[in-house]
């Protein structure tokens, strides 16, 4: 699932090379994935790309006139830059992962993809940013916010810190993986209580999101968006990594169930070397 560091680098990318071009047509595909009516598609076409940004973990690209489509690539999105497309014939609807296809004049342009049977990618095209339910519901940005800020945020939320860090009305952009990685470098346990982390904790843990993030954002910018993919992420520490070695301290990352997916993490750098116990389990064997 792309987050904060993914999109921000496909908004980078699409700063770089669409802003400044005429959009030709924007084609829906995916009914279902256009959760708005009105503007109406066709009132994209003639406006140039003026800019490309960021709001938590949905990508903002705003045309002239202040017309926004914003979208949320959801677990299984994507972004791809063609640099041509192979016909002019507009895309039959219902076919194909390709859920929003937009042209531009150059004869380049982008697809928004969904892989998978579950169609979860939502796009939205609308004149004021607070009318995307998601948007207006975001708390501050994870990587801008500063120490007091996200103290304040963590804390105004008492649940488990993987809970609560992931939650983007609490602080937005930061999603399953980087939840897991940010974790890892602060030392803590995903099960430990916001309101009960220590000062000291909480600027550790404030230090290592900034770290974590920034790393991330560093690292996809400097891959081509064609070969930008969410799920081939470098660098990651413990997340998708059960099973092999800690690269700090060579104990075996572990996982366990969480909400409706599963977390990783390693005992020795997080848990005082106790595996946690895992719910779901747990339940099953009760
Ligand atoms: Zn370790």
């Amino acid at each position: 699932m792309p987050e904060l560091p993914e999109v921000e680098a496909l908004a980078g990318y699409l700063r770089q090379r669409a802003v400044g071009r005429r959009v030709d047509r924007l084609e829906i595909a995916a009914i279902s994935a256009l959760k708005t009516y009105e503007p109406a598609p066709t009132a994209v076409a003639g406006r140039a790309v003026v800019d490309a940004s960021r709001h938590g973990k949905f990508l903002d690209v705003l045309f002239e006139g202040d017309l926004h489509l914003v979208v949320h690539l959801a677990r299984a999105g994507w972004l791809h830059y063609r640099e041509a497309f192979p016909a002019t014939t507009p895309l039959r609807p219902g076919k194909g992962p390709i859920a929003v296809r937009v042209r531009l004049d150059d004869g380049s342009g982008f697809d928004l993809t969904e892989a998978g049977t579950q169609k979860k990618l939502a796009a939205y095209l609308v004149t004021d940013l607070a009318a995307v339910p998601g948007v207006a519901k975001l708390g501050p940005d994870a990587l801008a916010a500063d120490l007091p800020t996200f103290a304040e945020r963590l804390r105004s939320r008492r649940g488990q810190v993987k809970g609560v860090l992931t939650d983007q009305a609490v602080l937005s952009g930061v999603g399953n993986a980087y939840s897991d990685e940010i974790l890892h470098s602060a030392k803590l346990s995903p099960f430990a209580i916001t309101d009960r982390l220590t000062d000291a904790q909480m600027a550790t843990l404030h230090a290592a999101t900034r770290q974590v993030l920034g790393d991330a954002v560093e690292r996809s910018l400097g891959q081509r968006a064609a070969e930008l993919k969410g799920e081939k992420r470098s660098g990651l520490k413990v997340h998708a990594r059960t099973g092999l070695p800690c690269p700090v301290c060579g104990d075996t990352v572990r996982e366990v169930s969480f909400a409706d997916s599963s977390l990783q993490y390693c005992p020795t750098c997080q848990t005082g070397g106790k595996p946690l116990a895992d719910r779901r389990l747990s339940r099953l064997v009760r």
